[in-house]
């Protein structure tokens, strides 16, 4: 059982505000469309009857108890009718009627009274201002966009903040074979939210994929709770994000009132979670295409490594590039795949994948070219994908393609563990004939070179994911074990040098190198004697964020006299800087060297603490080349912001220098997600440099931000 099971499931509906006008009649005609056979009342107090049946002035007067409502009407008779269809038993309401929070401050008065109302009863109330919901597999519906008439069952699920790009997926997705399960447009989502759905959709038995179009993600926590029951029950979510623009973020706040959020955070988020993100409408519909033709593969094997059949050498050329661009491995023959097929592919033409045949798909040759190259190359042990480049007629007869089409149902019957797919060259229309195949016979058809490549490497993405999170359990780690507690907050400011910031993250079991605080020139020579030379000295003032830019820093500091020098010379340089306070001077030991690193933590204000990774100096200042998780992150996630980085490869080791101690970094970056996690006054945290050996890590600068 669902909280929102009801939403897809009811046996009865009334629509407040049925007419004969396009928004008064739409509701019905979905009905209709998806022949629902449960009973609809329409109410307006001007109609004797509509639809063909009765019609009702009130939802109070409708004789019998009702599951669901639609509401058409103006704004100001919104509440007043969720009540009266609450007061005859309506669980599910959904408000199709805009000018809530997304026009005026009216309206936002009114939606606040909306998502009370609902609260207060424990309705489910999907909307204002959209185009409704429905169920295709349960027959039912309080939607108003159009093509449920030709909507088939399927198993994928679709969430989206607006209601035309939704219905633009629902009528493209039919025309492109796409079975549906439920479809939610959620508009301001003054009750019901895009993770209320998700967290539904990944516990519904139908749908086993889903797509989603979103401005915003107004309940995180639920929303990255449902991505992980998403990710263990392998039913994979592909997402438009709209809002990555300034343009694009300003406009969703007129359109649902939706704060897009940090687009970073987002993608970050979406690849730790295993959500696939696609940039367009067009890919969406083709991940969904793809996704839902691979998913019962995907559950026997990975699906990664792509076999290609092509009858053109340009074409070969273009697969190859596509591929590669998309990430799509498109592995070698081997010897005994290339001598079982070399009988039947003319002298001509070379034993590879790609395979270019020459020629034509219609040719006596491709008679036992076509079949024998599909089943060799569902035999390689290292093929998981066999794609046919189709060459298909855009209008009359489909002739020959036929004849090949069955032949690859035959080799995918015989190999029930590879994914078959064909590819057409471009997104062009297609004849008829195939149109209906690739609709009754549940062909994958990816059309386009690049768009069918970049689709394919998304699953190849996605797959990999999967592999990883099977084999993550080895090094899982638990959540949050820190036991330090609330820190308190000095009362000089909000910013915590580096003598303290250091302090702290020693306490949390962070890795930093020894720190005290001398306030005259013995005692920082004191200190030295006692950690021993070489020594560092940096000038402390709260004034100073950035010590090295003004000479606030001298290294390998050899003796007392070297030590008394810089702390005289950090007396004069802070005196020269007019409202700057001095703090005296921090001592430490001069660290080896090593590959430096940067690590840090913020608080994104929708979903909660950010831990950063980069590359020390340029490439975190200048190249803001930077891995991003949201805590808390596992062991895996730590590993994964290593290799994301652009300059990764430095870990590895290069010119003579050996790999740095990355299980060091990934504990540092973990106790860093804890100390986030328990300590919420905690605002951010930059330590930069970490100074990275073969054996261990060590912080040498911090710096921590406090809520004031
Ligand atoms: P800031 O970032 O405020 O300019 P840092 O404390 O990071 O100052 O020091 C600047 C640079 O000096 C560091 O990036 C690092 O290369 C080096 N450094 C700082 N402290 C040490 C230390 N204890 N041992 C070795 N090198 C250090
Ligand atoms: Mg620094």
């Amino acid at each position: 059982m669902h909280r929102l099971d009801p939403l897809f499931a009811f046996r009865s509906v009334a629509v407040v505000g049925a007419s004969e006008s396009s928004y008064g009649s739409a509701p019905f005609r979905s009905l209709k469309d998806l022949g629902f056979d449960g009973k609809y009342w329409p109410v307006n107090p001007r109609r004797e009857s509509l639809h063909g049946v009765r019609c009702y002035p009130s939802p109070t007067d409708i004789p019998e108890p009702i599951d669901a409502a639609v509401i058409v009407v103006g704004r100001e008779q919104v509440l007043p009718s969720v009540e009266a269809c609450a007061g005859r038993g309506a669980r599910t309401i959904v408000i199709i009627s805009a000018g809530f929070a997304e026009a005026d401050e009216r309206g936002r008065s009114l939606q606040e009274q909306l998502t009370a109302f609902a609260g207060e009863h424990g309705l489910l109330v999907v909307g204002p201002n959209c185009f409704g919901i429905a169920s295709v597999v349960n027959r039912c519906a309080g939607f108003v966009g159009s093509g449920l008439d030709e909507a088939r069952q399927g198993k994928v699920g679709v969430i989206s903040h607006s209601g035309g790009l939704l219905n633009e997926v629902v009528s493209y997705g039919v025309a492109r074979g796409i079975g549906f399960s439920h479809l939610a447009s959620l508009g301001n989502e003054a009750g019901v939210t895009a993770a209320d759905v998700l967290d539904y959709m990944v516990g519904d038995s139908s749908t086993e994929v889903i797509l989603a179009i979103l401005e915003t993600v107004r309940d995180p926590e639920l929303f990255v709770r449902a991505a992980d029951r998403a990710a263990a029950a392998g039913k994979p979510i592909v997402v438009l994000k709209i809002g990555a623009s300034e343009k694009a973020a300003a406009s969703a706040l007129t359109h649902t009132a939706a704060l897009s959020g940090s687009d970073a955070v987002h993608r970050a988020l979406f690849r730790q979670k295993g959500i696939t993100r696609v940039d367009d409408l067009d890919e969406l519909v083709e991940c969904g295409v793809l996704f839902s033709g691979a998913v019962s593969t995907l559950r026997q094997r990975p699906l990664e490594r792509a076999a290609v059949i092509e009858i053109s050498g340009g074409g070969k050329g273009l697969v190859c590039d596509t591929a590669a661009a998309a990430g799509v491995e498109l592995p070698d023959l081997g010897p005994s795949g290339v001598d079982a097929l070399r009988p039947y592919v003319p002298p001509r033409v070379e034993v590879s994948n790609p395979l270019d045949t020459g020629g034509s798909w219609g040719t006596q040759e491709m008679d036992r070219t076509y079949p024998t190259a599909l089943r060799v190359f569902a035999s390689e042990p290292d093929v998981d994908i066999i794609v046919s480049r189709f060459t298909i007629p855009r209008a009359g007869q489909l002739g020959v393609i036929r004849q090949r089409l069955d032949e690859m149902h035959a080799a995918q019957a015989e190999h029930p563990d590879r994914l078959f797919v064909v590819l057409a060259r471009t997104s062009d229309q297609f004849c008829e004939e195939w149109a209906r195949a690739v609709r009754d016979e549940g062909v994958v058809f990816l059309q386009g070179y690049g768009r069918g490549m970049r689709a394919l490497g998304r699953l190849a993405q996605y797959s990999r994911f999967v592999r990883r999170r099977r084999e993550r359990t080895s090094i899982e780690r638990g959540q949050a074990a820190c036991v330090l507690g609330e820190v308190t907050v000095p009362a000089s400011g909000s910013l915590l040098g580096e003598v303290e910031a250091k302090d702290l993250l020693r306490r949390a079991g962070l890795p930093v190198v020894a720190t005290a605080r001398a306030r005259t020139s013995e005692e920082a020579v004191r200190l030295a004697d006692e950690y021993g030379y070489p020594v560092v000295a940096k000038v402390l003032s709260p004034q100073i964020v950035h010590k090295s830019d003004v000479g606030g820093v001298r290294l390998n500091l050899g003796d007392a006299e070297a030590v008394r020098d810089a702390f005289a010379q950090f007396e004069d340089l802070v005196a020269s800087m007019p409202g700057a306070e001095f703090e005296g001077v921090a001592i430490q030991p001069m660290a080896r060297p090593g590959l430096e690193v940067a690590m840090g933590a913020n608080r994104d204000p929708q979903f909660g603490p950010v831990i950063m990774f980069g590359l020390g100096g340029v490439f975190v200042e200048v190249l803001h080349d930077v891995a991003l998780r949201v805590a808390p992150i596992s062991e895996l996630d730590a590993h994964d912001m290593l290799e994301e980085v652009r300059g990764a490869q430095l870990l590895q080791g290069m010119r003579g220098r050996p790999p740095v101690d990355r299980a060091a970094l990934v504990q540092m970056l973990c106790r860093l997600s804890d100390l986030m996690l328990a300590n919420p006054s905690i605002a951010s945290v930059d330590i930069n440099p970490v100074i990275a050996y073969p054996d261990g890590v060590l912080a040498v600068d911090a710096r921590i931000a406090l809520h004031s």
